[in-house]
Parts: structure tokens; sequence; C-alpha cells
């Protein structure tokens, strides 16, 4: 027998019975961000190379350990995209969306990195993301972070997630904090490992980020962001809190928030969960008023966020927030006799046509009362529906509550939808 072929390791399926989760998921998103008034736009997963390398920054986790990057027939150079900002500010400038306007867009779908796979932590996942285009003030950091606060109400663990939230200043105010933080750490490089050295000449800023007790240690003592806060930049942060207060959310200014991608300035988020380990945070964002230019475009304000959808399902399992959620059968169908095996197809289009919510699965193959009824389970109804030559006859249905101690019912056909509509509802 030849060797089955198994799925590339960190990317895994999304099987039948956990597809049922995802779209509760993905409908709730939708809902909550088409009531902002929002629009999807969706791009290709493929991507030339170049453009993540410049928006997301060379000396960033993703562009030098993750990206899954080959050349194709032509020789050249793609990849599969990493995340999605890049990619929505590439489309953007390519179709004249952003220039001189204002847009409120969303996407969901697959990123890849290349990764070590790990509870929370996937070499294919997904993401929903948010990108707003040509809005300078605190208004829509508030807005989009009002959305996400948004998100956790309706799955009902707003409880289980905190904000932390920052501001990284504008460009030149970080390099005046740069220029003072390589001064404290080239005078600490006894203190600093291998990475944090060499990212001191590469990107300062990340050694803030080091996971090295001993490096945090020696950070206390290094100049803070906030202290090179221009006046404005500073303003843009406390009007941004002061809507967050108005709103009623919660939050924690975390100066040691400065995120692991180049392009953000001021506003920086994460919503973080003690539900998953160390795969902490759920979603991520913040402004990056210099991509949009960086990338060819004419420049623009934006901000936005991105949530990785398999640690918001896993934060729903793990508080047991799932099970509720039904299959993809309301009603099974079974079918005794000769009559009602030509009648019952009839009779299920009928109510298909009247009740078209109502996931209907017909018995087909066949099989004894006994083995349907197995079938009718096994589907994940909530009820039978049995059409015998009997009920074909007389013109009725029976009606059989798979889950619940209710007495079965004969009822006429032209009740049928009623009585269905009414049961599906409990
Ligand atoms: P982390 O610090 O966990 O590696 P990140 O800063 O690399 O996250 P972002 O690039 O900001 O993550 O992506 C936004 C969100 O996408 C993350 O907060 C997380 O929920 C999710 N995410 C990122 N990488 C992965 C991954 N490999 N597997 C599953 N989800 C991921
Ligand atoms: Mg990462």
């Amino acid at each position: 027998m030849s060797k089955n072929i198994q799925a590339i390791r960190g990317m895994n399926d999304c099987l039948p019975s956990q597809t049922p989760v995802w779209q509760k998921v993905e409908s709730v998103l939708r809902k909550v961000v088409a009531s902002y008034g929002y629009s999807e736009i969706r791009m290709p997963i493929v991507e030339s190379t170049e453009l993540f390398k410049r928006s997301i920054g060379e000396v960033t986790d993703i562009v030098e350990k993750e990206m899954y990057t080959f050349d194709d027939r032509n020789g050249d150079s793609l990849t599969l995209r990493p995340e999605g900002t890049a990619s929505c500010v590439r489309a953007g400038n390519q179709h004249g969306l952003i220039y001189n306007q204002i847009q409120r867009l969303w996407y969901m779908g697959p990123m890849f990195r290349h990764e070590r796979p790990q509870k929370g932590r996937y070499r294919q996942f997904h993401q929903f993301g948010v990108e707003t285009f040509g809005l300078n003030g605190p208004d829509i950091d508030a807005e989009v972070i009002a959305m996400t606060a948004r998100f956790w109400r309706e799955f009902g663990i707003a409880d289980k997630v905190t904000l932390e939230l920052n501001s990284l200043g504008s460009s030149e105010d970080r390099a005046a904090h740069r220029e003072a933080l390589v001064a404290f750490l080239q005078a600490n490089t006894d203190k600093l490992d291998d990475d944090c050295l060499r990212r001191m000449e590469t990107n300062p800023l990340r050694v803030l980020d080091s996971k090295n007790p001993e490096v945090q240690a020696m950070l206390a003592g290094a100049p803070r962001l906030p202290d090179y806060l221009s006046e404005e930049s500073e303003q843009h942060f406390s009007q941004l809190c002061e809507r967050l207060d108005v709103l009623g959310i919660q939050y924690r200014v975390n100066e040691r928030l400065v995120r692991g991608l180049d392009y953000y300035n001021r506003t920086v988020f994460e919503w973080v969960t003690d539900c998953l380990g160390s795969q902490g945070t759920v979603c991520a964002g913040g402004r990056y008023d210099g991509l949009v230019a960086e990338l060819g475009g004419k420049g623009s304000p934006a901000v936005g966020f991105a949530m990785g959808l398999e640690r918001l399902v896993l934060i729903l399992e793990t508080l047991g927030l799932t099970e509720d959620i039904r299959g993809a059968v309301d009603a099974y169908v079974i079918v005794q006799g000769d009559s009602a095996l030509l009648k019952a197809p009839v009779i299920v289009e009928q109510i298909r046509n009247a009740l078209p919510d109502c996931r209907i699965q017909l018995n087909c193959g066949g099989g004894n009362f006994k083995k349907q009824f197995k079938k009718a389970d096994q589907s994940g109804a909530e009820l039978a529906i049995i059409i015998g030559d009997d009920e074909v006859q007389n013109n009725q249905v029976t009606l059989k509550y798979l889950r619940t101690q209710q007495e079965q019912t004969t009822i006429s056909i032209d009740s049928v939808t009623a009585e269905l509509e009414n049961a599906l509802q409990r």
C-alpha cells in the first residue's frame, strides 16, 4: 500500500466538526464590522517578496525568519503573505483607493509564517483585520478599538481580555528616543545577549521587546519613549485615552509595548488574555501613517489591527462557549415505504421553499427505521421528520424530538413549517 500523504506541519485542516465554530466566529465578526460601515477587501495570498521586506521591515522576526519565500517559474521572488496590512496598502495604492480619500476596510483569510508550531501558533493561521486610511485624529483610533471591544462583548469574553496601549510617537520623536536609547545600550553592552546586540545595531527599539529577564532588569533605567513624545503626539495619545474613558473601555498603558513590525507610529495596542498560556495576544494593531508613502503611494494616515482567529477560537473552546453551536443539520428526514420514498423529496423541497434557513438532510441509501434513526442522531439534528406511507396517504408528517423529552407528534403537512420554525427556535 502506498504511504498516506500528511498535511504540512503547522498547517491545519478545519474538519466538519470544527467548521460550525469557525462559521459562527466569522459571522459575528462580519456582523460587527458591518455595523461600523466598513467594506470588505480581498487580496491575493501571494505577493512579491519586496512588498513585505519594505513594509514589515528587514530586521523583524517575520522578514528575517518566518516568511515562506520562493522563486516562481519566472525567477521572481514571491512570498506567501505573513500578514494583511502590506497587501491591503499595496492594493489601495494600486487601485487609487487611498490618496485623498477615507477608507474603512476589513479582510479575513489565511496568513503564513514559518514558526515553531505550538498551541495558538501555527504556520498557516487566519487573521481578521481592519485597515482605515485618510484619518489623522484619535477619533478613528478610538473607533477601531471600540470595535474590537465590541467583538469581545459579542463573543462573551469581555472579562477575559485586557487592552494594553502605548504611543510610539512620530518618526521624529522616535529618532530622538532612538539616539538616547542607543547611547544607553552602548554603555550597557555587557548586559546584552547576542540577539539584543544585533538589534541594537539594526533596530534598537526592539531590544525593549527582549524576553531575557536580565536584559529586562537592565532596561529599567533606559530612556523612556514617553519622555520623548512631542506635544502633538502626547495630545493625540491623551485624546485617545480620553475617548476610551468616555466609551467605558478600560486599558493599561504599557510603555514597553512596541510591536514586532516596523511600520507603526503613535498608537499601538494589543488585546491579551491569560487563557492561552504564552500565546496570549489575540488582537494587535495601531497607527502606521508612513506606510502608504513607504510603499510608493501619496502619503495618507492609517490605523488598523489584526486578530488571530485560531487564538480566538481557542479562547471560546477553553471557556466552553462553543458547546451550544449547532452543527450542519437541524432536521433529518426518515423515510419508510415505497410511496414515501417517491414523495418525501417533494415534501422536503416544499419545506425548504418555505423555510430556507432550516437545514434539512434527507435520508439517502435506504435502511430500516433503526438504522435511519441512528443516522438522524449522528447528524446532530434537533429533530427527525418521519415520512412513511401512512403519512403520505394522510398528507401528514411525524416529528420526533431527538434532544428533548417532548412527545412525538403527527401533524398535517400544511402546519409543518410553522411547527419546525417553532421547534428550532427553542
Ligand atoms: P506573537 O507575538 O504572538 O508572535 P505577532 O506580534 O507576531 O504575535 P501580529 O503580526 O501582530 O502578531 O499578528 C496579529 C495577531 O495574529 C496576533 O496577535 C495573533 O493573534 C495572530 N498570530 C500571529 N502569528 C500567529 C501564528 N503563527 N499562529 C497563530 N496566530 C498568530
Ligand atoms: Mg510573531
